[in-house]
């Protein structure tokens, strides 16, 4: 019989890319959102959507989690659910609060009270060490920066507890930014890639962004997947830090992105004051040494390359 691995938040843009890693593993793939009728228009994309079983599970409803991991028996469970824009939080803090620190604990609770013996990942968020002037480790302290922040490292805290007093084996995956086709439209690079193109096609005149000077790491969404895998199989049972090592401007991005269509990013982008953040990050990236050095992964896909890739799907999808 095949391991049943089960994805909580299998919609979004790494549990979907995720789903399909794991069939192609071989895996039975248990999905679930917390809607009744799931969006699956990735799963869809992803051509997986009849091959998992996708249903519906209230993350705030500790019986509903119990009784599907009673039910479908998984080996691996992956917590990648969330409420997980910076810019939504500041607007729904309470509900991010919920839909990530309430939903591990829940989660986590519901796999000690099953005695569930598998093993749980807990998707981080490098946004806990807000900006950083060296590459972040596990060793760099927090600077929380949004109430989306601040979730990530209570669910942070949460799962290690977990760990160490319950000895279940859970970890977290401090992920920093990465990017792909499916990436949900509301969220920068997306933004960029998206206006760029209704822009050298005529549709849209200008691209309207905030502080274009900000630097992240960022990373290409299908490697960091495996890289959740290998953290999540490992038996050293250790949180990561998942990242490239590398820091790029958004001024970068745009520049090059505006550059592979033909057009000098000068003549269409418009600064907006109102869309700077309060407590904005300046620059953040992470030293993804000891990811390599205990469980062999790295980022392979340059800044550059995943530009790249980004307009080239918008194009042909056009
Ligand atoms: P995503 O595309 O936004 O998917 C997350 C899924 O969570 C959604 O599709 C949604 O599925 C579900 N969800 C539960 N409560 C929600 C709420 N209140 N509002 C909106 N959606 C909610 O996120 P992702 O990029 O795949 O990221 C996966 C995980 O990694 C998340 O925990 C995220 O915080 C974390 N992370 C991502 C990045 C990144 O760069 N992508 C970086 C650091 C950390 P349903 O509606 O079907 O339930």
């Amino acid at each position: 019989m095949k391991p049943t691995a089960l994805v909580f938040g299998c919609t979004g843009q790494d549990g979907s890319y995720l789903c399909k890693s794991l069939l192609m593993k071989g895996f039975r793939v248990i999905g679930t959102s917390r809607r009744r009728n799931p969006i699956s228009k990735r799963l869809n994309a992803l051509e997986i959507k009849d091959e998992i079983h996708l249903i519906s599970c209230d993350l705030q409803n500790q019986e509903d989690i119990k009784t599907i991991i009673n039910k479908y028996k998984p080996v691996e469970i992956y917590n990648l659910s969330a409420q997980s824009s910076v810019g939504v939080s500041f607007k729904e803090p309470a509900k991010t609060h919920e839909s990530i620190v309430i939903a591990t604990l829940n989660i986590l609770e519901s796999c000690r009270e099953t005695n569930f013996k598998g093993n749980v990942f807990c998707a981080g968020s490098s946004e806990i060490f807000g900006s950083t002037k060296k590459p972040a480790d596990l060793r760099t302290n927090v600077d929380l920066r949004s109430p989306y922040a601040t979730a990530k490292y209570q669910s942070f805290l949460i799962t290690k507890m977990y760990r160490e007093i319950y000895k279940l084996n859970c970890v977290t995956g401090i992920l920093f930014n990465h990017e792909s086709p499916l990436r949900d439209d509301k969220f920068v690079i997306k933004k960029i890639i998206n206006q760029s193109i209704q822009i050298k096609n005529g549709i849209k005149e200008k691209l309207i962004l905030g502080d274009i000077n900000i630097k992240r790491d960022w990373g290409c969404a299908q490697e960091y997947i495996e890289a959740i895998q290998l953290i999540n199989r490992s038996e050293l049972n250790k949180d990561y830090i998942v990242c490239t090592g590398e820091s790029n401007s958004l001024k970068f991005i745009i520049e090059k992105a505006f550059q592979f269509l033909g057009l000098n990013w000068k003549n269409h982008v418009k600064i907006s004051k109102d869309l700077y953040r309060s407590k904005e990050i300046e620059n953040s990236f992470g030293n993804p040494s000891e990811l390599y050095n205990d469980l062999g992964w790295k980022a392979e896909t340059k800044i550059n390359e995943l530009i790249q890739i980004l307009i080239n799907y918008e194009l042909k999808s056009d």
